[in-house]
C-alpha cells in the first residue's frame, strides 16, 4: 500500500492508502475494489438465475389437482398413486422454492417409493411428472450398484446421468428428479446382516442413504467406478427428488402376515373381514418394506409410500387407445402422414389385449404385439396403389400375424 497521495488507475482520483499493482506507478482505490467486487457478485447472481430451472417458480407451480390432471392424460388408472405423487411433488417443489429465512420452519424432503408389479406405470408416472415440470429427469437401475470397493458402480454414479441430462449444469441437476428402479433388488438378503458381506444389499442401501437424505456428493462425470485421478463434480442432493420403484415380489405375504398378527379382538376381526385379499398391496405400510429387507434408515428417507394396482383387462384396453400418446394414436399419426385414415376394429383391440394377458406380457407387451400386427401394414401401405384412403385393421388380420410370431420375442 502506498503511503503518500497517489492516483487510482481506475477512477483517476488522488488519495492516500491505495493498493499498489505489480507494475510501478499503478494503483487502485478501495472504492474501485468494492465496486468491482459488487459487479462480480451481480454477474454471478445473474448467471445463477439464468441457469436455474426455467419456469419453476412458486407462482407457476402446478397445484396437486393440476398435476394429477396432467398425469391422467398419459397414465391410465392408478388414482391413489397419482394423488400421493401429485401432493408429494407439489410439496417438494414448494420446499425447493421457499424463500430462505433464518430460523423458520424447515420443510423436510419427501422422497417417494412406488410399489407395484412391473409394467404397471411406475416409470411412466415419474417420467410424466418430470415432463410437466420441465426439470431434468433420469432413470437409473439399482441393480448395477454395489458397495464401494466391489465390482459394479458406486452409488454416486446414479447422479452422473442426471448431470448429463442437465448438460452438466450442476444447479439445474440439483433440482431434478431421479427415478431409481428396482429398489427391491438391493433388499437385504437375509435377516441376519452379519452372516456374510452383503455386497449388493445392505452396503448399497447405506450408500444410497446419503444421497436420499441430502448431502454434497462427489459425482464421477463419466459414471462407473470412482478413481482417485478423476476430477469429481460436487452435487448437492438436498433438492433432488428421488422416486424409487420396485415390484417387491412376494411382499403381499409380508402384508398378510402383519395384518393377521395385528388382528386381535372383536372389532379387529370385523375389520379383517373387509380386507380385500385379491389386492393386498393397497394396505402396504413401511414395516412391510422392512420385513422385505430395506433398512429402516432408507425407509425413513422415503416417507411417501404408495402402490400401483395390477392392470386389468379394461385398463390394458384403455392404454391402447386413451393416453395422449396412445399406441393406436401413434400408428394413426404415422399413416396419416402417408395420407391414410387408419382405424382399428374393436374386436381387434380386444384380441391384442387378450393375447397380452394370455402371454403375461402386461402393458409393456402391448406395443410389441401391435408392432407385430402393424409391420406389414406399415411396409405396404405407403407405396400401395389403393384407391381408398381408409384402412381398417381387423381381428383376422391381427390374429394371422400374432399367431405365427414367437411370443418369446415379445417379452
Ligand atoms: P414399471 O416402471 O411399473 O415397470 P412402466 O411405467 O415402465 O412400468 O410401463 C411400461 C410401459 O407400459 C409404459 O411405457 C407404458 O407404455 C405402459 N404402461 C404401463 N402402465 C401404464 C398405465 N397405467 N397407463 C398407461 N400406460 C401404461
Amino acid at each position: 500500500m502506498g503511503k503518500n497521495k497517489q492516483k487510482c488507475a481506475f477512477c483517476g482520483r488522488e488519495m492516500e492508502n491505495l493498493f499498489r499493482a505489480e507494475q510501478p506507478g499503478v494503483y487502485i482505490c478501495h472504492e474501485c475494489i468494492e465496486a468491482g467486487h459488487n459487479m462480480i457478485r451481480e454477474m454471478k447472481q445473474y448467471n445463477e438465475d439464468e441457469t436455474d430451472v426455467k419456469g419453476l417458480s412458486l407462482g407457476s407451480l402446478p397445484k396437486p389437482a393440476e398435476i394429477k390432471g396432467f398425469l391422467d392424460q398419459y397414465v391410465i388408472g392408478q388414482d391413489d398413486a397419482k394423488r400421493y405423487l401429485s401432493v408429494a411433488v407439489y410439496n417438494h417443489y414448494k420446499r425447493v422454492l421457499q424463500p430462505k429465512e433464518e430460523g423458520g420452519v424447515e420443510i423436510e424432503k419427501s422422497n417417494i417409493i412406488l410399489v407395484g408389479s412391473t409394467g404397471t406405470g411406475k416409470t411412466l408416472l415419474a417420467r410424466t411428472i418430470a415432463k410437466l415440470l420441465k426439470v431434468p429427469f433420469t432413470i437409473v437401475d439399482a441393480t448395477v450398484l454395489t458397495e464401494a470397493g466391489y465390482v459394479g458402480e458406486d452409488v454416486e454414479s446414479l447422479l452422473t446421468r442426471l448431470l448429463q441430462e442437465s448438460d452438466y449444469n450442476v444447479k439445474k441437476a440439483e433440482k431434478g428428479i431421479v427415478f431409481i428402479d428396482e429398489i427391491d433388488k438391493i433388499a437385504r438378503k437375509s435377516d441376519n446382516p452379519s452372516i456374510t458381506r452383503d455386497v449388493s444389499g445392505e452396503g448399497v442401501q447405506q450408500g444410497l442413504l446419503k444421497l436420499l437424505e441430502g448431502s454434497v456428493v462427489n459425482v464421477p462425470p463419466q459414471g462407473g467406478r470412482k478413481h482417485p485421478e478423476q476430477e469429481f463434480i460436487h452435487v448437492n442432493t438436498q433438492n433432488i427428488l428421488f422416486i424409487c420403484g420396485g415390484a417387491f415380489d412376494g411382499i403381499e405375504r409380508k402384508i398378510a402376515q402383519r395384518m393377521n398378527t395385528q388382528v386381535v379382538g372383536f372389532d379387529a376381526a370385523k375389520k379383517a373381514q373387509q380386507v380385500d385379499k385379491s389386492d393386498l398391496l393397497q394396505y402396504i405400510a413401511p414395516q412391510d418394506l422392512k420385513s422385505f429387507g430395506l433398512i429402516p434408515e432408507i425407509i425413513g428417507r422415503l416417507p411417501i409410500l404408495t402402490y400401483l394396482k395390477p392392470l386389468d383387462k379394461q385398463a390394458l384396453r384403455n392404454i391402447l387407445t386413451e393416453p395422449n400418446n396412445a399406441i393406436v394414436k401413434q400408428y394413426q399419426k404415422l399413416m396419416a402422414m402417408d395420407g391414410y385414415k387408419l382405424t382399428f376394429a374393436d374386436d381387434m383391440l380386444d384380441y391384442v389385449v387378450d393375447k397380452a394377458i394370455e402371454y403375461k406380457l402386461g402393458a409393456r407387451g402391448l406395443r410389441g404385439l401391435m408392432e407385430t400386427v402393424m409391420m406389414d401394414v406399415m411396409y405396404e401401405l405407403p407405396s400401395s396403389k389403393r384407391r381408398s384412403k381408409t384402412y381398417e385393421v381387423t381381428k383376422e388380420y391381427a390374429a394371422a400375424r400374432i399367431e405365427k410370431t414367437d411370443v418369446n420375442k415379445l417379452m
